[in-house]
């Protein structure tokens, strides 16, 4: 126990450690008595540090900020998206934020600075400088949570260089619709194995001094025809199955805060519902730290939703049903107007009103950002091999028929539209909201694309030549005169509604250009930079070479492709979701329970699936219930010829439940690095929460039962039973 102290204080006197929350309450509390009605709607207001600037590209405070501050007494600031003018450089940031944090303190006689927070979902990715990694639909891929630790501990120190203690992230959402336009911000469909990456995500980022984000509580990864913001239908039996246990996880994890989805839940808009934002993310999931709001949502129940009359009304619905500090964050004034009229006339309690200024207060506090001023470095650290590792880490390859890859000798031609596009390879959320070109002009981010990275990596024997699209009949000659076309196709960049793609589709021009490729007759390897799968024309795709998907890989994404392309490295990363056949299969899932008509829809390719240039095996599986949970072990043998991580899903087969119960539910992952001809035996324990039902009647509540009966476990070519008394 000494030596786990030691170990526990090393560790915490290296990073930015946070107040434990006794103290943070003792200080903020002492705060609070100290602040005036106004001033405390003044902290439960966030708004855009866009009225703090002076505008231009170099962004710096406004002559006029001081009164600014004056005026709208914000608790808190955010840049939203990074369309607006912002900092070029990262010191830059890191003075502008500094500037506004001395401000803020000189606004409030108690001297309390107004917490910025923004948007690094994958990096600090406002700062053209940064390094980005890949979005977090490929860190799912590489189903390691370790590794989602190290690139948030990166992420957030760039953070805190950056004078940033709080960060709109981890995305806790379960992409339950792949035509979603954020499906490429979760971590995958599969419940449980988001909840691990959601908890080594906040792991990371508050290790690091970072407040970690659960965003959007809950529902929002189920919209219906996956239109964006749009209502989701979620029984009491799936809330808890499928859209609670990713928020537990963070939260168990000691997440700061949540974020409200901005969508409905059962014809609900989520920022009025208090049975979810009060009775089961506090009573139930225990939260006690501050609930955010989305962007502008207590206006759009006004506006978007019409469930709310007015303001006032839509202020005191949200407030009291849970939301904490509004979002506004452009029209500050009218709310802070509104929220004041809804607490003088008693529709919000000073009590409540208290509560939600106590918990912006704790939340500084256990950030220290009453402790003192920000003193971040303004530099950033040098990511890319982090970047790399973490990019090769998901590229999953789909179709190898012939064994073209990895590519040994020849001619390679390499075209598409994706070959030499930071904006593709980065996707949405990229110095822009909607990604690098999109909106604001501002310095374009240095990327390593693929058709630079296989030129100048080529192995001896290998010739590379590239060709943009564009000339097709230069480019086809050229094809016919390769030995294997490399296409890199992808989605343009797009972020939330933005980002919808009903038809799991790409551009038209895209489809021609690989129609007209694979028409040569040469070999063609397509690589998809995309933020979901994607159906291709079967019969184009039949045909083709090789199918990679590099999903959105970040800065390093055609570094690692090119390694993995010439079978320097291997293909580590297995779907983190089910790839439909067909658009119309969107949103079958892993987890789905059998059809009534007996029949067993099949995806085109399955969770948990990829190949590799080695093969593998988890066999003698055996499975020991204890009294938390099941204790797995696997025997996982690197059959082939090279080294390489070897990943399995392990899946349940649950006894009957009295209602339909999934074919089979994703409980965990089993994964090693091997040598060749490797066997280790790995052992997994799966908490018995995972492996319980939730009963009750379809209408009515539901609670957990940890069935008696038998239950099977499934990984890769071994299962074991085990039954419960
Ligand atoms: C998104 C959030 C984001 C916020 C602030 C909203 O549109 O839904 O995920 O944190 O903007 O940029």
């Amino acid at each position: 126990r000494a030596a786990f102290l030691l170990l526990t204080t090393a560790l915490a006197s290296s990073a930015a450690a946070l107040t434990d929350q006794a103290t943070a309450e003792a200080q903020a509390r002492a705060l609070l008595a100290r602040l005036s009605v106004d001033e405390k709607i003044g902290q439960v207001t966030m708004a855009h540090f866009f009225r703090f600037t002076e505008g231009g590209r170099s962004a710096p405070i406004a002559a006029n900020a001081a009164q600014t501050f004056g005026a709208l007494k914000p608790g808190s600031l955010l840049n939203g998206g990074g369309d607006t003018p912002q900092p070029n450089t990262p010191r830059g940031w890191a003075d502008f934020l500094a500037g506004l944090d001395t401000l803020g303190r000189a606004n409030l006689p108690q001297g309390i600075p107004a917490v910025f927070g923004t948007d690094a979902v994958h990096g600090v990715n406002n700062v053209p400088a940064a390094t980005l990694f890949p979005h977090n639909i490929g860190l799912g891929a590489a189903f390691n949570p370790a590794l989602t630790r190290e690139v948030e501990q990166a992420t957030a120190r760039d953070l805190r260089a950056l004078n940033t203690a709080w960060t709109f992230a981890p995305v806790a959402d379960v992409g339950r619709d792949p035509r979603w336009g954020r499906y490429y911000e979760t971590f995958g469909e599969a419940p449980w194995l988001v909840a691990d990456q959601v908890a080594a995500a906040v792991t990371g980022l508050q290790g690091e001094g970072v407040a970690a984000t659960l965003k959007h509580f809950t529902g929002y990864g189920l919209p219906s025809l996956g239109l964006d913001r749009g209502n989701a239908e979620i029984s009491a039996r799936a809330l808890h199955e499928t859209f609670l246990p990713s928020f537990q996880a963070g939260i168990r994890a000691g997440a700061l805060s949540v974020m409200a989805n901005s969508g409905s839940v059962n014809g609900v808009p989520v920022h009025a519902s208090k049975s979810l934002l009060t009775d089961v993310l506090r009573g139930e999931l225990g939260f006690n730290g501050l609930l955010v709001s989305d962007w502008n949502d207590i206006d759009r129940l006004v506006g978007t939703f019409r469930s709310q009359p007015d303001l006032v009304r839509a202020a005191a619905a949200s407030v009291n049903a849970g939301i904490d500090v509004y979002m506004v964050p452009n029209t500050v004034e009218a709310y802070q107007a509104a929220l004041k009229e809804a607490v003088t006339s008693g529709l919000v309690s000073t009590a409540r009103l208290d509560e939600a200024a106590l918990r912006l207060l704790t939340f500084k506090a256990r950030l220290g950002l009453l402790d003192g001023p920000l003193t971040g470095s303004g530099v950033l650290e040098d990511h890319r091999t982090l970047a790399k590792k973490a990019a090769a880490a998901t590229l999953t390859l789909l179709d190898n028929p012939r064994g073209t890859l990895p590519l040994k000798t020849g001619r390679v031609l390499v075209t598409g539209p994706a070959m030499d596009s930071p904006a593709i390879q980065l996707g949405g959320w990229s110095v822009n909201w909607q990604g690098v070109g999109k909106g604001n002009v501002r310095e374009v981010p240095r990327v390593t694309t693929l058709a630079p990275a296989l030129k100048a990596t080529a192995p001896a024997g290998v010739t590379v030549s590239a060709l943009p699209e564009g000339k097709r009949p230069q480019l086809l000659a050229a094809a016919k005169g390769a030995d294997v076309v490399v296409v890199a196709l992808g989605e343009p960049p797009a972020a939330e509604w933005e980002a919808n793609n009903p038809s799991l589709t790409l551009p038209a021009e895209q489809l021609t250009l690989l129609r007209d490729l694979v028409g040569t007759g040469k070999p063609v390897v397509a690589v998809l930079m995309a933020g979901r799968p994607i159906v291709l024309p079967a019969d184009v795709q039949v045909e083709l070479a090789g199918l990679v998907m590099a999903y959105l890989p970040g800065t390093e994404g055609g570094a690692a492709l090119a390694d993995a392309l010439y079978g320097r490295t291997g293909f580590p990363g297995r779907l983190p979701f089910s790839w439909p056949e067909t658009a119309v299969q969107a949103g079958l899932t892993a987890d789905r329970p059998p059809e009534g008509a007996g029949q067993a829809p099949q995806p085109l390719y399955p969770l948990g699936y990829g190949l590799d240039y080695t093969t593998s095996a988890a066999r003698e599986v055996t499975a020991t219930p204890g009294p938390g949970g099941v204790t797995l072990s696997a025997a996982l043998t690197n059959s082939g010829s090279r080294s390489g991580t070897v990943t399995f899903v392990v899946r349940a087969v649950l006894p009957a439940s009295g209602a339909l119960q999934a074919v089979a539910r994703p409980v965990a992952v089993l994964q090693a690095d091997l040598k060749a001809g490797e066997t280790r035996r790995v052992t997994v324990t799966v908490p018995n929460e995972r492996l319980q039902s939730w009963i009750g009647d379809a209408f009515g509540t539901v609670r957990p039962e940890l069935l008696p009966g038998t239950y099977t476990l499934i990984a890769g070519d071994g299962r074991a039973d085990f039954t419960l008394p």
